[in-house]
């Protein structure tokens, strides 16, 4: 007698978006709108278990069970900061790949900075992301998983997304792009298009993806530097994408797309925290509908410090001689690791 095993491996509906559930939905000769039910389910309320979806019908449930899945990356571990207000999670995927993502509470907003990468490619010398290499691109699943992880922990969800976590978004676009009528869609997470922030160390075919596939999220630069030779010494890739030519990119995206965009500035002390820096960087920017963010360097095992508070306070006097808009901050979660330019996917 022979015994024959027939082995089925389940789709994973995780990180689908609608049509592609109501595709999901025709191949197993069910009508479209159970796509629907299944997007519903999954993002707006975030059920991972078919048998939660009480108005699927029980006998269709079973039938789900066997042909599909719903699987997240695994939680490893989760790490409050000592005031509530900020929470690491570390999340191990399929294949071994650790990751991170980031919960703040700021009162008015609770924001979820979310890896794209597992690890980064592009060396950046104050990151401690850029420190351990590149790993490898996540997927939908992955991205929308450590949002369903997180909010899960949390018990609430975000009102904003910021893609700043581990790795450069720009170089996924295949896989965030997808995402991002998940999160906006009102039958899923209900985040609007200009509260989720793509941050860019400045991929300049990306930039102008973003503006020809008329995405309407917003857009950072993590610009760190004033001149072409410092942008290099601490960005390695402006060797490929020169300041001037991105600055180009980013005024053509502006005027395209007619959103402003936010420069990012992490101070480093004796890098990029000189006095002409700070005059110089309004001037840069002319003509771009802009908003500067200084953020102060978070110090990780690598051989950066943040300027001393009185460079710091010196530095902002100088910028806010210009009209342009600046904001300070402070990166929140730096006592467990947690802030910009800290996770390295480490328990
Ligand atoms: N790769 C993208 C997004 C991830 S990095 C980018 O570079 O924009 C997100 C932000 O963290 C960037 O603005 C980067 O400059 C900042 N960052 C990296 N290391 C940091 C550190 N040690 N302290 C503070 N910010 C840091
Ligand atoms: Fe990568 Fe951004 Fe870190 Fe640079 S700053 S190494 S681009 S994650």
């Amino acid at each position: 007698m022979y015994i024959f095993i027939m082995k089925t491996t389940s789709r994973n509906l995780l990180g689908l978006t609608k049509p592609q559930l109501e595709e999901f939905a025709v191949s197993t000769d069910l009508k479209p709108y159970r796509g629907r039910q299944l997007f519903r389910w999954m993002y707006g309320h975030g059920a991972t278990k078919f048998q939660d979806m009480t108005d699927l019908g029980k006998d269709l449930r079973t039938q789900l069970e066997r042909s599909a899945r719903i699987t997240l990356p695994t939680l490893v571990a989760s790490q409050w900061a000592e005031d509530e207000s900020t929470v690491k999670c570390l999340m191990e995927l399929q294949d071994g790949h650790r990751i991170e993502a980031v919960w703040m509470d700021e009162e008015i907003r609770q924001t979820l900075c979310l890896s794209s990468q597992a690890g980064c490619a592009l060396g950046c010398t104050f990151c401690a992301t850029g420190s351990i290499g590149f790993g490898r691109n996540l997927t939908p699943d992955e991205i929308i998983g450590q949002l369903m992880i997180v909010e899960s922990i949390v018990g609430r969800r975000p009102t904003n997304i910021v893609f700043m976590g581990m790795g450069e978004p720009l170089l996924n676009l295949d896989n965030v792009l997808p995402t991002l009528p998940i999160m906006t869609a009102g039958d899923g997470f209900a985040i609007s298009h200009r509260k989720i922030t793509l941050s860019t160390c400045g991929i300049i075919p990306g930039i102008q993806r973003l503006a020809k596939e008329n995405v309407k999220c917003k857009l950072a630069i993590s610009l760190n530097a004033t001149d072409q030779d410092t942008r290099v010494r601490l960005m390695p890739i402006a060797k490929k994408y020169p300041l001037d030519d991105l600055l180009q990119a980013v005024r053509a995206y502006a005027h395209t797309t007619r959103y402003r965009v936010t420069f990012e500035y992490v101070l480093i002390a004796g890098e990029n925290d000189r006095n002409e820096d700070a005059i110089k960087l309004p001037k840069l920017l002319k003509g771009i509908p802009a908003k500067i963010n200084i953020i102060l360097l978070n110090p990780t095992d690598l051989p950066f410090q943040p300027p001393s508070s009185d460079r710091v306070s010196y530095f902002e006097t100088l910028l806010r001689r210009h009209k342009i808009h600046v904001s300070f901050r402070k990166s929140r979660g730096s006592d467990i690791s947690a802030a910009c330019g800290q996770l390295a996917g480490k328990t």
